[in-house]
């Protein structure tokens, strides 16, 4: 597929595309541009021209295309997510609701952008008011990763769209089809050409230039902190807005008097969802030495009953999208296992008969794992959970802090006291007492440490596209 720039296909500059694979079966479903900086260029210019006319419709109005658009999702959703599956590799299911919730997502931003306010303190001055308003802060540039493409960037589009901001959109190069459709989808819903525009290619050959270019008002990016980290620092030196949704190794925490039956359900859920490609997935589990063996049992034998297949065949999960982000698991579990853990279930790539073209990794437990192992400290992003046991709650929370990350956290005790107390001792952005679930739309998401800059969603997702402005009025 071609960039989508002006409201059109556009041919990239260097004439050069570069194919999508099926982490399924390994074939090439279809290509991705690769963009340079003329292809930069021209989508920032186009971005710049709609941005003036943009910020100046009602915001009435842009609620009602919004809300257009958010209904055209769902009236596509089957062809949206096929084309999900296909190049992500994920259960239709899972496809499907990636497709509703990320409607829902822009849904609840029309809504709540209708809800933006200025202010006009008090002054009490005769002849003089001063005016707090709130302006759109410009063109945006949405960097997402491959891991939930639609979701990732709606997250940043509905925010930015309703706000007044334009929008120049740079996928993954792992997962851009979907991107690149949903941009026709808005098209075809009336959006004026420019306003949402679509450019694809490497982020090392492209990521700087959008970065850099005067035009560019705001970065929104998620993906690895690594990557986080050198756009944080280019979009500082020119002094960009910047939203850094970054990697996560989250910790859950299983009291002795947890109720199990609530706790491992939620946990073997969240963990593998995805193929454990999902930024806010249980990674590693500290686990009350005295209910630790009762526990780890009941953990394999529900871990056991998740499938591996294609996204058609009705499986739980699906493949690993590429042999990057394959080999991490396969790493960590070795390094683990060559430190002392004990592998439970899982823990080596599936082979045979549909497996042998794709990246498939089964859902794996470790136990009796440390902090010397990658498996409790790195980022794995992949289908693989370390266990320990703790002995105190206070041991529990340092370890669960022993982390350069902070994006979330979560703790099962039937002492609701026991619950708050870790919660608020957690050095993470979201913390989950007593069950899990996805994050809503209507509050904050985002990182502690290393996890991020800034928060997405809620009233404070769509603040962080505006800028503030005082007006003094003199009459
Ligand atoms: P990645 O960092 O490799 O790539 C993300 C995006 O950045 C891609 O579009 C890529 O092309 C682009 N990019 C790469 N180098 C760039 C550069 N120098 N300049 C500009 N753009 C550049 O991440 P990934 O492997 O696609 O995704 C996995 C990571 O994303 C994990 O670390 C995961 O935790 C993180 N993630 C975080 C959240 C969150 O909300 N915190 C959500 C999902 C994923």
């Amino acid at each position: 597929m071609k960039n989508f720039i002006e409201g059109a296909w556009a041919d990239p500059h260097s004439g050069r595309f570069d194919a999508v694979i099926n982490p399924c079966t390994g074939e090439v479903i279809d290509t991705f541009a690769c963009s340079d900086s003329e292809d930069v260029e021209q989508a920032l210019t186009s971005a710049a021209r709609a941005y003036r006319s943009w910020r100046r419709l009602p915001v009435a109005d842009r609620a009602r295309l919004q809300h257009k658009a958010a209904a055209r999702m769902r009236e596509q959703a089957a062809e949206l997510a096929g084309l999900l599956a296909r190049e992500l590799g994920r259960p239709m299911a899972g496809c499907l609701t990636e497709l509703s919730r990320s409607a829902d997502l822009l849904d609840f931003y029309a809504e709540e952008g209708l809800r933006l306010k200025g202010e006009i303190p008090l002054h009490n001055l005769d002849g003089e008011k001063a005016l707090i308003v709130r302006e759109p802060v410009g063109v945006v540039v949405a960097i997402t990763p491959f891991n939930y493409p639609i979701t990732l960037l709606t997250m940043k589009l509905g925010a930015a769209l309703i706000a007044g901001c334009t929008v120049v959109s740079k996928p993954s190069e792992d997962t851009p089809l979907s991107t690149l459709k949903l941009a026709e989808l808005f098209a075809d819903a009336g959006y004026p050409a420019g306003v949402f525009n679509v450019i694809t290619g490497y982020g090392a050959a492209i990521g700087n230039a959008l970065i850099e270019h005067p035009v560019t008002a705001k970065i929104a990016f998620t993906g690895g902190t690594g990557t986080g980290q050198r756009i944080g620092a280019l979009a500082a030196a020119h002094n960009k807005h910047l939203t850094l949704e970054l990697g996560g190794q989250s910790p859950a925490i299983v009291c002795a008097d947890a109720d199990i039956s609530v706790a491992i359900p939620a946990i073997v859920r969240h963990a593998f969802a995805n193929s454990g490609q999902f930024c806010y997935r249980v990674n590693r589990l500290y686990v009350h030495e005295s209910i630790y063996a009762a526990f780890l049992e009941q953990l394999v034998s529900r871990t056991q009953t998740l499938t591996v297949g294609h996204p058609d065949s009705g499986a739980d999960m699906g493949p690993l999208v590429n042999q990057k982000i394959y080999a991490n698991s396969e790493r960590q579990v070795q390094d683990a296992l060559d430190k002392g853990a004990t592998l439970l279930t899982g823990g080596r790539r599936l082979t045979g008969d549909v497996y042998d073209q794709g990246w498939f990794f089964p859902p794996t437990v470790l136990a009796d794992t440390n902090h010397l192992m990658k498996i409790m400290t790195e980022e794995t992003f992949g289908p693989v959970i370390g266990v320990m046991p703790f002995n105190t709650v206070e041991e529990a929370i340092d370890l669960a802090n022993d982390s350069v990350y902070g994006l979330a956290g979560y703790v099962f005790s039937a002492n609701l006291g026991t619950g708050l107390r870790v919660a608020e001792s957690l050095e993470a952005g979201s913390v989950w007492i007593n069950n899990i679930h996805r994050s809503y739309h209507d509050v904050p998401f985002g990182g502690y440490k290393q996890s991020g800059v800034g928060r997405e969603k809620g009233r404070y997702g769509i603040e962080a596209y505006t800028e503030l402005k005082t007006i003094y009025l003199n009459y």
